[in-house]
């Protein structure tokens, strides 16, 4: 794709579920991918995958929400490769609370991964697209970038947070081509979602399936999302082909946001 090919690509959250298929999909268009994510072992894991299918990969631990692991990041990365061209802000944890039951623990640590952690990579960031008058960052939101669901509130906030941060960046980099977009996904098929049906089956007394099931049922096209499909779309807004871009939030969802 043009615009990708040797480009240097940040996933964070380079090791899970999605962001694993983003590095995939990006290293199959020959672009040059740096994973991070917490653990090492977890890293090492999809560096050697995604290199076994020939893509030029570097697996390197970083904790979105310390800020100086994420300076140290910038500056590993371009002590080895230079500057980061497309950064996917991909890291987040998820969990399931009432308001109520909602500690502050929960609270801060996920406010702290899904909007603190994109905001230190972005300022980490930012000054190398500058300089290169060329960037692109794409911010994993969700459905819950855009409504309310019941007992994900600091999810949600986390992801409403990420999506103004995407609209303020956008403008304020709207003249140095950078674009900033965010991606809302509806439930993906993936790990993350299959230990939530499973937390949930044990608090409900209902079967996994079941409550797959229901998840499928809040998108108007009954099903799940494949990552690839969320790669997909990455890959065009890193290209050049959708540099007027910037600022938006691209549901991929089945339709079951339509804003
Ligand atoms: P996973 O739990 O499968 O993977 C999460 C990744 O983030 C792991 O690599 C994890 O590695 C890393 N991570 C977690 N915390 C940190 C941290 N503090 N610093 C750096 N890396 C971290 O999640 P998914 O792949 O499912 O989700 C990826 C993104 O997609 C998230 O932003 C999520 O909110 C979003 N999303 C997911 C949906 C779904 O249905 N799964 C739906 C819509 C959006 P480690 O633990 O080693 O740090």
């Amino acid at each position: 794709m043009a615009g990708v090919v040797n480009k240097v690509v940040l996933i964070t959250g380079g090791s899970g579920g999605l962001g694993r298929v983003l590095a995939q999909a990006f290293a199959r268009q020959g672009s040059r991918v740096v994973i991070s994510a917490r653990s090492a072992a977890k890293l090492q894991a999809a560096a050697e995958e995604i290199g076994r299918g020939g893509g030029e990969v570097l697996a390197l631990p970083c904790d979105v929400t310390e800020k100086k692991q994420v300076e140290d990041l910038a500056a590993a990365i371009g002590a080895r490769w230079g500057a980061v061209e497309i950064l996917i802000n991909n890291a987040g944890v998820a969990r399931a609370a009432g308001i109520l039951e909602t500690t502050e623990t929960m609270w801060d640590e996920i406010l702290r991964t899904n909007l603190t952690g994109a905001f230190y990579c972005c300022q980490a960031f930012l000054p190398g697209m500058i300089e290169a008058k060329w960037g692109r960052i794409i911010n994993i939101g969700s459905t819950t970038s855009k409504v309310g669901y019941s007992h994900v509130a600091a999810y949600v906030s986390s992801k409403h947070g990420l999506l103004g941060l995407t609209r303020a960046l956008a403008l304020e980099t709207a003249r140095l081509g950078i674009t900033v977009n965010a991606i809302c996904p509806g439930y993906l098929d993936d790990e993350l979602t299959r230990d939530n049906a499973q937390r949930m089956a044990a608090k409900t007394g209902k079967s996994v399936e079941q409550i797959l099931a229901s998840f499928a049922s809040t998108a108007p096209q009954r099903r799940l999302i494949d990552p690839e499909e969320v790669a997909g779309l990455a890959l065009l807004l890193a290209s050049d082909q959708l540099g007027g871009m910037t600022g938006q939030a691209v549901s991929v969802d089945g339709g079951a946001t339509m804003s």
